[in-house]
């Protein structure tokens, strides 16, 4: 499938459509899931249009991985999760539904199930007070 522009992170990227921002740098940019799966959930997405790991160039890869352990840790230290997940989806197949590639970090607490993923919208005023602390965590 070929990397379709007008897909909602192109958007975002663009600043076409909203987010609630965590941060952004020459090659990426981390910002709340607003259907989050535990509290805190963040996705992180390079400014390239790549679909997948597939298409991703190697720089690509490496800014998106170095950006996503800078949120992992912040995530870490707000929501005092004892531990975060990272998941990222390649094709259908794999559950992936948007076509921009991202990785999410989810704060994971045991005994905690995570809800169902892309499912409840979560309520707009905790996101932003939550991408404000995250923010506010960087290193
Ligand atoms: P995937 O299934 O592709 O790995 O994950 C896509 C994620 O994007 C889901 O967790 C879903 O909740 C999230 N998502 C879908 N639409 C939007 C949106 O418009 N804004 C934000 N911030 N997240 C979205």
């Amino acid at each position: 499938m070929a990397y379709d522009p007008n897909n909602i992170f192109a958007k975002i990227v663009r600043g076409e459509a909203p987010c609630f921002k965590v941060y952004e740098d020459d090659r990426t940019l981390a910002f709340m899931d607003i259907m989050p799966q535990a509290e805190g959930h963040t996705l992180i997405i390079p400014k390239e249009g790549a679909e997948s790991i597939f298409d991703l160039s190697p720089e690509g890869a490496a800014a998106l991985i170095k950006t996503t352990k800078k949120i992992a840790v912040a995530v870490k230290e707000v929501t005092k999760a004892p531990g975060v997940m990272l998941a990222q989806l390649n094709g259908t197949a794999a559950g992936q539904t948007v076509f921009h590639i991202h990785f999410h970090v989810i704060p994971r607490t045991g005994g905690i199930d995570l809800k169902l993923h892309a499912r409840e919208q979560a309520d707009f005023e905790k996101l932003k007070a939550l991408a404000a602390k995250i923010s506010a965590a960087i290193k």
